[in-house]
């Protein structure tokens, strides 16, 4: 058996393009969504992150207010930015870009980010909400990989799932949600860690696995059940001398024979990876609803 390739990319870009006619339709109204980015410093990944995003966001017809600050930003002033963006109405959603140089308070940042605005979904308040199971922003990973279960027929009630990773960003949203009585919940959850006993006697009885450790094989054919939906998030830089810039990315799944025994198997690249901006572009689009009385 081989299992269906779960698409990332062809997923990601039908997302946009519902987000883009949406979009055209808000514009109709007078409203443009706006997505205000900052960016402290010369981190090269950063840089080609809110880059991707902010050509994401035009891509679709987002505006996007984009900060560049120098790597001496004090926090005070970064703080006084977002407070500006804040109170901006053309603003509905802020993105700090993470990490940020280590003379700033990195959570007394994401707290400054008003709520409302917070379309990473990483405030405290907008956790509280997904936990308690009120409608709230859900940062963009987790939410992305829901998409790709949801948008690929794989059942999500009643299903058991493993998630191996207990992240802020990715392992703990994605159980909270996961368990949720919703639509893109009425999941049976467990949890594993560095700490777990023996994971693949939990991963073994999964219908759903979903790695999120950030280590190559840390998921292999004989730890899956036949016909599993496996997920990975990982992203794993190795060695890879053939390639110009000296390395390739792999995930945190053996591909080649999970592949062979899984139901469903998303790639890396373009699995997941893909969809986590898209679900940014989302949250940034809600958002503008919100703020119009729109939702
Ligand atoms: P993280 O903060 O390092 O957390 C990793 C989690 O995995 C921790 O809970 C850790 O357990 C657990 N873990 C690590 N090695 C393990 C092992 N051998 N067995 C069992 N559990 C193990 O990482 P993260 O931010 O959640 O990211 C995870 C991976 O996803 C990374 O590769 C990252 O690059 C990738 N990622 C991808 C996207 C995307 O858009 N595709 C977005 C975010 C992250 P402990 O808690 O016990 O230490």
């Amino acid at each position: 058996m081989s299992a269906k390739i779960i698409d990332g990319k062809q997923i990601a870009s039908d997302i946009r393009n519902e987000l883009k006619a949406e979009v055209e339709k808000l514009k109709t109204k007078n409203i443009v969504p706006g997505l205000g980015v900052i960016l402290v410093g010369t981190d090269a990944a950063s840089i080609s992150y809110v880059t991707a995003k902010e050509k994401a966001c035009a891509d679709i017809g987002i505006y996007s207010d984009d900060n560049r600050l120098n790597e001496n930003t004090s926090e005070k002033d970064l703080l006084a930015l977002i407070d500006k963006m804040n109170k901006d109405p053309k603003i509905n959603g802020i993105l700090v870009q993470l990490p940020l140089p280590k003379h700033i308070d990195e959570e007394k940042v994401l707290l400054a980010i008003d709520p409302v605005k917070d379309v990473d979904g990483f405030h405290p308040v907008s956790i509280g909400k997904m936990v308690t199971g009120q409608k709230a922003f859900i940062s963009c990973t987790p939410h992305g990989v829901l998409q790709l279960l949801i948008r690929s027929g794989v059942k999500l009630e009643g299903a058991e799932v493993v998630i191996v990773g207990r992240s802020n960003i990715v392992g703990k949203p994605l159980a909270n949600l996961l368990m949720q009585k919703s639509d893109m919940g009425n999941a049976t959850v467990t949890v594993c860690h560095t700490r777990t006993k023996d994971i693949a006697s939990h991963t073994k009885r999964a219908d759903i696995v979903i790695a999120a450790a950030g280590r190559p094989n840390t998921i292999t054919a004989d730890m899956i059940k036949a016909g599993a939906a496996v997920i990975d998030v990982g992203i794993n830089r190795v060695e890879d001398a053939t390639k110009k810039r000296g390395y390739r990315l792999i995930g945190d799944v053996d591909f080649e024979n999970v592949s062979k025994k899984a139901g469903f198997i998303t790639p890396v690249p373009g699995g997941v990876g893909p969809m986590t901006i898209t679900m940014l572009l989302y949250n940034t689009v809600e958002s503008a609803k919100i703020a119009n009385g729109l939702v």
